[in-house]
């Protein structure tokens, strides 16, 4: 079998000694990276082999975005300046209450198109219709956590209940090793504690991860202590909700309690910094949280609260609203940022054995950046604190130009080799239109 060598780019591999090579090689054989390291010292290579050179690019891990929907690229610009009760009650909820299967399809590849060609390589979804977007993510090759949404309320919305979600993840659970199914509860205060302890069981039995939101407002706390007489995390802890593997998005109304809550059962955290400013939702306790030893991970949220699914591009606000909010520019490093979104993003998964960082034996998932453009240079490669400040503040989803996923391009010198771009794009223009039409919110 024929091997891939990437030659003479600089290579980060984010590993825990932040090892790094200016003048790299990377060499791929069945998937998996096999020699990471100096271009001087790599394996000799074969006729057969495929040889790229990187000369002008930097390789890293790909990107790990761990909380998005992945229906939402089709309400796009659809609902701005006004609050968070007017939004979801005028705007995304008479929209998607249109949305059928098929939507969700053709939903899912617009949003694998837009990690694919911003960096992202893996992500954790959660949306209904799941099988729709399973095989959507199986179609665009990229590594994902699909979790079935659960959304209850007093009423099971579009039929999507525990049964459900346990169907997908008996039709999915070893299909596809780079497809993943898991739970998708909405929220504590939108699925009721019988329909929680049916996830719970359902989790324990399939050993797959709960997916959820958890504390975003004030409201949500608010209406939890009147309703139940403790915090959102306290019930969900009560019902054994974390003796699951859980990934809690946003987490911003915390009380220390909580906080030891989710240390002491290792509960993941997405933050989701770029949708919490925009429905104005309040800052993630991202310090507190750290310095408790809680794990944190980056996410986009939906493409109606962001309002693009580019992580990277997050990442500088992510690390400067934290800068902001604690009055120290100095407690949020670099090398933890980069971390966020790389292997960070692989534990909250159970991946960072897998994917992550760039070592020899570990997924050949990896994404490659065009650095001879004016906002990235000048760069100093002997820098490794130079090279991860670009990649925070300079850089952008834009700047990717390669993305492979278990040794296979996805996308190569910015042409996307799994999708039609053009054909996507027409869908979801086409989609959006009807559903925009159906809530009645054409003509401003
Ligand atoms: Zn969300």
């Amino acid at each position: 079998m024929s091997r891939i060598f990437l030659r003479h780019g600089i290579v980060l591999t984010i590993d825990d000694c932040d090892a790094y090579y200016p003048d790299g090689c990377i060499v791929i054989e069945h998937e998996k990276l096999i020699f990471v390291g100096e271009d001087a010292q790599h394996p000799g290579i074969h006729p057969e082999d495929s040889v790229l050179d990187m000369r002008g690019k930097l390789i890293m891990p790909g990107l790990i975005n761990t909380h998005v929907h992945s229906h939402s690229p089709l309400f796009r610009n659809f609902g701005e300046d006004v609050p968070l009760q007017v939004w979801l009650n005028d705007i995304m909820w008479p929209a998607e209450s249109h949305m059928t299967e098929e939507h969700a399809y053709y939903a899912a590849l617009h949003t694998c198109l837009e990690f694919i060609s911003s960096g992202v390589t893996t992500f954790a979804d959660q949306f209904y219709f799941a099988d729709a977007v399973a095989r959507a993510v199986e179609k665009s090759g990229l590594r994902a956590f699909l979790c079935s949404s659960i959304f209850e309320n007093g009423k099971s919305e579009r039929g999507q209940t525990v049964q459900t979600a346990a169907d997908f993840i008996a039709a999915w659970k070893g299909r596809n090793p780079l497809i993943t199914p898991g739970l998708g509860p909405h929220a504590p205060y939108s699925v009721s504690a019988e329909q929680w302890r049916s996830i719970v069981a359902l989790s324990q039995a399939t050993h797959t991860l709960i997916h959820t939101h958890i504390s975003e407002t004030k409201t949500e706390n608010r209406k939890s202590f009147a309703e139940k007489g403790e915090s959102p995390t306290k019930w969900l802890e009560s019902l054994g909700v974390f003796s699951c593997p859980t990934l809690a998005a946003h987490c911003i109304y915390l009380s220390d309690e909580d906080i030891a809550v989710f240390r002491n059962h290792n509960v993941h955290v997405s933050y989701n910094p770029v949708s919490n400013l925009k429905l104005v939702s309040g800052i993630m306790p991202y310090l507190k949280l750290k310095t408790a030893g809680v794990q944190i991970s980056l996410g986009t949220d939906g493409a109606q609260s962001n309002n693009t699914l580019d992580l990277l591009q997050d990442l500088k606000l992510a690390v400067l609203i934290q800068k902001q909010k604690e009055n120290d520019p100095a407690f949020f490093s670099v090398f933890d940022a980069v971390r966020l979104v790389t292997i960070e993003g692989a534990k909250a998964l159970g991946l960072d054995s897998v994917i992550g960082t760039l070592e020899a034996g570990k997924q050949a998932d990896l994404i490659a950046l065009d650095i001879q453009q004016p906002h990235l240079q000048p760069l100093h490669t002997d820098s490794i604190q130079m090279l991860y400040t670009m990649l925070v503040y300079c850089a952008s989803g834009k700047d990717v130009t390669d993305a492979m996923v278990q040794g296979t391009w996805l996308m190569k010198d910015r042409e996307i080799l799994t999708l039609d771009v053009h054909s996507v794009l027409h869908n979801t223009a086409d989609i959006s239109e009807q559903l925009r039409k159906k809530a009645g919110l054409t003509g401003d």
